[in-house]
């Protein structure tokens, strides 16, 4: 295979690669924890040092557990990273999501600096099963202020089968924004 990495365009900031593919499995295995358990996510966000690759922490949707519309996975986890470090910028860091991030994330994403965003599955995806805003990520960050690069999807199936694990199925079916059933359909 042809490598065209050397001395490359963003020497810093490299944009998908097999790094990323691991840690998006390893995300996809920590949020499939959640299917075992009585309150089901398909939505796992983690984050790490940019260029050390070091974890800083993960965070699962809790928008049940914690009654708050606004606790997304991603969301979560900016505000955890940023209490963690006692600092109101993440520039330096890149948050991995099992899904795009929604309008809210991506906006959090960028007010908290983040270096860069790789999704697994996408809005559409998502879509199928619960209610989303629909606008890309990339469409948010590039009306930006502040610079931060977009990556996605990244093992798009293995993130999607989050949402199509039967407990996952049946959890949703309880949620408040359900995708409500089309007529004819399932
Ligand atoms: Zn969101």
């Amino acid at each position: 295979m042809l490598n065209c990495d050397m001395g490359a365009k963003k020497a810093s900031l490299p944009s998908a690669n097999s790094k990323d593919e691991e840690r998006m499995a390893a995300l996809v295995a920590f949020t499939a924890k959640t299917l075992e358990t009585s309150r089901p996510v398909p939505f796992g966000a983690l984050i790490v040092n940019s260029k050390t690759g070091e974890r800083l922490l993960r965070a699962v949707n809790a928008v049940a557990v914690e009654n708050d519309p606004s606790s997304h996975a991603e969301l979560r986890a900016v505000r955890l990273a940023c209490k963690q470090l006692k600092q109101v910028s993440l520039a330096g860091y890149t948050i991995y999501t099992t899904c795009e991030p929604c309008a809210m994330c991506m906006a959090d994403a960028l007010w908290a600096r983040l270096d860069r965003v790789v999704y697994g599955a996408t809005i559409a995806d998502a879509s199928k099963h619960c209610l989303q805003i629909h606008i890309p990520a990339r469409t948010v960050a590039a009306r930006s202020d502040m610079p931060c690069i977009v990556d996605g999807p990244v093992l798009r199936k293995q993130c999607y089968a989050l949402f199509t694990h039967p407990n996952m199925i049946a959890a949703f079916a309880l949620w408040s924004n359900r995708k409500p059933a089309k007529a004819g359909g399932t």
